[in-house]
């Protein structure tokens, strides 16, 4: 029972072996004298020490490398592997559940010149600091990841595309507003595109491309949305058997 958290693996564990430590306490001081109760218990209590240890350092380990599995090093967002699996699950509470969520593909506009004229560790504090403004004006749901280079996609479920280019619009104002070059204004160019447009997540990722493609066009520092089709491709989906 001491054992138990290094079986479980869990924190809740330690307590468990706390607990059973108290339990046995007063069958061991009946039924043995004082010296051989008092080493059970050293040894419970030893054994205890040393398997919370094991799993706080445990449980730590796993906790940083999870972390580090999700995360981009340089600017602390997701990384496009978390985000493509949390893609996958907004599709499908659409289809199950219709659960809107939309998705936002944001790209700094000329940041090649960025780095030309103050240099590549600038451009590098330029992706942090967008990146924590960004996360300082989305909810704590929203996920926030790095795309590709200077390219950032955001997915907001629950929010439709009206709300989502509204979104789209405030961020892209705030970053021009927002001192995070040494001297002049970043911009950004935004597509947007909500689920009910989306087939699958390819789908839905190259109708947001497009949208950003189009902000380009048209002169970036732009929000596009991905053109509204008569009916959502997922109604199809969502007529199938509730139990599929
Ligand atoms: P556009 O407005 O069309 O998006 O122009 P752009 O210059 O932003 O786009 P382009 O794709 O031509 O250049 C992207 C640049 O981003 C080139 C590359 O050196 C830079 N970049 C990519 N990743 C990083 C990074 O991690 N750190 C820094 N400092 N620069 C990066
Ligand atoms: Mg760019
Ligand atoms: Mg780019």
């Amino acid at each position: 029972l001491v054992g138990l958290p290094v079986l479980l693996k869990a924190r809740w564990a330690v307590f468990l072996g706390v607990l059973s430590g108290l339990l046995v306490a007063p069958v061991v001081l009946t039924q043995y004298d004082r010296t051989t109760a008092a080493a059970v218990g050293i040894s419970m209590g030893l054994t205890w020490l040393v398997s919370a240890w094991l799993v706080f350092a445990m449980t730590e380990q796993s906790r940083r490398l999870k972390g580090m599995a999700v995360t981009d090093s340089l600017t602390g967002a997701f990384n496009r592997r978390y985000l493509e699996l949390q893609v996958v699950r907004s599709l499908r509470d659409w289809e199950r559940y219709n659960r809107t969520a939309s998705l936002l593909l944001l790209d700094i506009d000329h940041f090649k010149r960025i780095n030309d004229r103050f240099g590549h560790g600038v451009g590098d504090a330029v992706l942090t600091r967008l990146v924590g403004l960004i996360q300082q004006r989305l909810r704590k749901v929203d996920i926030v990841c790095r795309y590709g280079g200077e390219e950032f996609a955001l997915l907001l479920n629950e929010t439709s595309a009206s709300m989502a280019r509204h979104v789209g619009e405030e961020l892209r104002r705030v970053v021009e507003r927002g001192k995070i070059l040494p001297e002049g204004s970043l911009t950004i160019s935004v597509g947007v595109c909500d689920v009910t447009l989306a087939r699958d997540s390819e789908h839905w990722f190259s109708l947001a491309d497009a949208a950003l493609y189009e902000a380009k066009r048209n002169g970036r520092n732009r929000v596009e949305q991905a053109p509204v089709l008569s009916e959502p491709t997922a109604i199809i989906s969502r007529a199938l058997p509730h139990w599929r």
